[in-house]
């Protein structure tokens, strides 16, 4: 087995970010995102960016990076510099990919998801690729996608909120796509290569993203990239338990509700923001939860229902 040391390189100035992803409009689940990093840079004198990861155009949902944008500014997030779309991005992403393939971490990979779905399916229900292209493609069948070898390597990282985690990526995920086979970079690289271009030190999301950690922390050691701190919060989920997202039609977030929304935001981060603070305009709010933010008071747990307090 391999055990990663991870290298935090802590002389860096704070640079966090918010990475929506515009399937949907922004709900409150990931209202708690934004909130939760927005605080973090600023409490730490750092930086906030904005990332637009509009990667799946077939899943981008039509004038939603746009609508996003706008309702971050009618909840009174100031970013730092321009918002970066990752649609522009693909030559970067190649770069990086071509750097992967140069040191034989790739490979392509010609099975179809049916053929993997036969295959052992890991805990978190997710179908582990079981090697079959790993020495080359069967004959007479054309590779489109593209995978990291994971090998043996299991990764740990101390996560800020949710303490220490490991994943042993070939039982627990196996070789993963880095290129899709229509050709789409994965979300895995192109965020591991935003991160790093984007210089962020601190990596604050939602817990649904745990699982992804691993795999972007293999990638950042296989491109030589220095790993960020991760925080991941509590999720929003649903009378029914699932996740808050488009999917579970969570309702989209209004510019009128948006001083309750964000008092209940705070409240779900375990803040405990006054109840007369939530009458009062967003800039009084804000003024509020930058003063008082406390992130030891951030619940530990990896979901909570919308509208209970943290
Ligand atoms: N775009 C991802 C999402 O909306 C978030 C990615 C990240 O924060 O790393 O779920």
């Amino acid at each position: 087995m391999i055990f990663v040391q991870i290298m935090h390189d802590s002389t860096r100035p704070y640079r966090g970010r918010f990475a929506p992803s515009p399937t949907g409009l922004l709900h409150f689940g990931s209202l708690v995102a934004a909130v939760a990093s927005y605080l973090e840079a600023r409490w730490n004198r750092g930086r906030w960016l904005v990332r637009m990861e509009d990667l799946d155009r077939p899943r981008e949902a039509r004038g939603a990076s746009k609508a996003i944008l706008k309702m971050l500014e009618a909840y009174g997030f100031e970013w730092d510099g321009k918002v970066v779309f990752q649609s522009r991005r693909d030559a970067a992403y190649g770069a990086a990919l071509e750097r992967l393939e140069h040191g034989h971490a790739v490979f392509p990979c010609a099975c179809t998801r049916r053929e993997i779905s036969d295959s052992t399916v890991s805990a978190a229900g997710e179908s582990i690729y079981p090697g079959t292209c790993r020495k080359g493609p069967p004959p007479g069948r054309t590779a489109r996608a593209m995978r990291v070898r994971v090998d043996n390597a299991v990764i740990a990282f101390e996560d800020l909120l949710q303490g220490r985690m490991e994943q042993n990526l070939a039982r627990e995920v196996g070789d993963f796509i880095v290129r899709r086979a229509d050709g789409l970079f994965a979300y895995q690289l192109a965020v591991v290569v935003d991160d790093f271009e984007q210089n962020i030190t601190d990596v604050v999301r939602g817990a649904d993203l745990l699982a992804s950690t691993a795999r972007q922390i293999l990638l950042q050691r296989l491109l030589g990239h220095p790993t960020p701190r991760y925080m991941h919060l509590p999720v929003a989920v649903n009378q029914a338990g699932e996740k808050l997202s488009k999917q579970t039609r969570a309702a989209p977030l209004t510019v009128t509700e948006a001083p309750s929304r964000l008092w209940q935001a705070l409240r779900f981060l375990g803040q405990e923001p006054p109840a007369e603070v939530e009458a009062g305009r967003i800039a009084e709010i804000w003024n509020w939860a930058l003063a008082n933010w406390r992130t030891d008071r951030i619940p530990t747990r990896r979901s909570i229902r919308e509208g209970d307090a943290g």
